[in-house]
């Protein structure tokens, strides 16, 4: 195994693999890509927890270069996308570039040799011209800072290490947690166990779901015309980008677009609980989309059914069996599933240790300054670093059009040095400071600014009160700018 390359891409998801693709396509055959899972996939190779879906059109929810026919649903269950994972991998030849169970502790720019150093967990150490980090925004689990949580004496899950071999049947269990997660796995897990108790701490904005099987004639249908795929493609997309830009962006001018939302919520709600103490307490006070609403039909009414118990009151401590409230209620369980998520601001961002030109710290100086990103994927001071999950950079709502956009980015830029014969690229100050102060600007006519978000305690914002986390503009704007920005922007060497 040798221990240059062209690039080194870390994570093996859907991001880094769409990176290796735009790579290959540039004539780049060197590449490695580190995964510290033992396959390939990222979320979807990581999440199996029982109602898994995506929450995004399936027809949308993949590489508009590579679509699947054979989605079984209009929301594909996560095996599917696991599966596609691998196709895709098959298809573009992959798995040939990919180290499995390689935990990458950090990377260095080396000023003096243009190339990056990347230091694994082994002790071993590659490099490469370019550094690509694809790690997700969603990819470090978060555990519950809870009182006594290690001295429990029953079984733990997260969310994002489901374990198959444990029987929940006749169980007594406890879910922490109402994100989409929570929202996709409570209904399961209250068929199998024997009581189940919600621990909430803010309430989620939850609307029906239009979930449909996509009969097998339709989907042979879309093998044999491509172009009726790609129409319900576009029509998904279209859906998604203005719930996005009339939902979250342009709070402004479509604040009533959010009111509606909420009815819609509030009327699903109500239709679906019978109780309205508990119909109370699952109906948030915040604005819709200040964090990521969800869709069910199925959360609701597991709240109806005698074995499943609402907990409202903040958790004061676990013990070795079980787990108590502030107010003092305290129940017995057998095991405890913790639906707590993903520590964005913390633990992320980077997810390794960045050194880049003159010792520059990358998550120092973001937490240090701001966070920032030129283009949601270059920042001065760190030349030939292609940061994919970056402050900015998550555009839309389905994750193929952001890869996809920073894919056109990387083929403009690294194709502007292929013109050149440079080898060495770094965004500039100037074009940086002015990206932030066009991001900062437009958050102003967003839901993240004008919306009463306070309660929401939502993860689009970072620890420094600001919603860095989604790109404020539409899809299409991201789309034009990827192909078209300033080459001069970039300094080239
Ligand atoms: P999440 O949205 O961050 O939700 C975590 C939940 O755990 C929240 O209800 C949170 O409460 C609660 N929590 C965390 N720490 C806690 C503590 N110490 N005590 C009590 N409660 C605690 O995470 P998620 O549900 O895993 O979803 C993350 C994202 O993944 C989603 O927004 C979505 O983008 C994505 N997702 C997608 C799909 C899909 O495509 N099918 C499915 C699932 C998830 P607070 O809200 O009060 O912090």
């Amino acid at each position: 195994m040798r221990s240059h390359h062209d690039a080194i891409i870390v994570g093996a998801g859907f991001g880094g693999m769409g990176a290796a693709i735009q790579l290959r396509r540039l004539g780049y055959d060197d590449l490695v890509i580190l995964e510290r899972e033992s396959d390939l996939g990222g979320t979807w190779h990581v999440n199996r927890y029982p109602g898994l879906a995506v929450d995004i059109p399936s027809s949308t929810y993949s590489y508009s270069f590579e679509p699947n026919p054979y989605w079984s649903r209009l929301y594909a269950p996560g095996a599917e996308l696991k599966k596609y994972a691998v196709h895709v991998a098959d298809t573009y030849d992959l798995k040939r570039h990919m180290r499995f169970d390689t935990v990458v502790t950090g990377a260095r720019w080396d000023e003096e040799a243009r190339l990056w150093h990347v230091s694994l967990e082994s002790g071993e150490t590659l490099s490469a011209v370019w550094l690509v980090t694809a790690t997700g925004f969603l990819s470090q689990p978060k555990m519950p800072d809870i009182d006594g949580i290690d001295t429990f004496a029953g079984k733990v899950i997260h969310t994002t290490a489901w374990d198959d071999s444990y029987d929940l049947a006749g169980k007594r269990a406890a879910i922490i947690g109402t994100g989409a997660t929570a929202v996709q796995l409570i209904p399961e897990v209250a068929k199998e166990v024997a009581e189940l108790t919600v621990y909430q701490r803010t309430p989620i904005w939850v609307t029906p779901k239009s979930d449909v099987a996509i009969p097998k004639a339709v989907q042979k249908a879309f093998a044999a015309l491509p172009f009726t795929q790609k129409a319900v493609r576009l029509g998904g997309t279209s859906v998604l980008e203005v719930l996005m830009v009339a939902g979250v962006l342009k709070y402004r001018e479509f604040r009533p677009f959010s009111k509606v939302a909420e009815k819609i919520a509030l009327r699903h709600l109500a239709r679906q609980v019978r109780d309205p103490e508990t119909r109370r307490k699952l109906t948030p006070d915040y604005t819709f989309g200040c964090k990521r609403p969800t869709f069910s039909n199925t959360y609701y009414p597991t709240f109806n059914k005698p074995h499943v118990h609402l907990e409202t009151g903040s958790i004061a401590a676990v013990d070795k069996t079980g787990i108590r409230t502030v107010d003092g209620h305290r129940t017995e369980i057998d095991v405890l599933i913790l639906a707590t998520g993903f520590n964005l601001w913390d633990a992320n961002f980077p997810a390794i240790e960045i050194i880049g030109r003159d010792g520059k710290n990358l998550g120092k100086w973001w937490r240090e300054t701001r966070f920032q990103a030129y283009e949601g994927i270059t920042m001065p001071g760190f030349p030939n670093l292609l940061s994919l999950n970056s402050p900015y950079s998550y555009s839309g709502l389905s994750y193929f059009t952001t890869v996809e956009s920073q894919m056109k980015h990387m083929d403009r830029l690294l194709g502007a040095m292929q013109e050149r014969g440079a080898t060495v690229f770094e965004v500039t100050q100037e074009a940086n400071d002015r990206f932030l102060a066009r991001m900062t600007a437009k958050l102003s006519d967003s839901v993240f600014t004008l919306g009463s978000c306070a309660s929401a305690n939502s993860y689009y914002f970072n620890q420094h009160g600001e919603a860095t986390l989604l790109r404020p503009t539409s899809t299409i704007a991201a789309h034009r700018e990827a192909v078209r920005f300033p080459l001069e922007d970039y300094a080239y060497a």
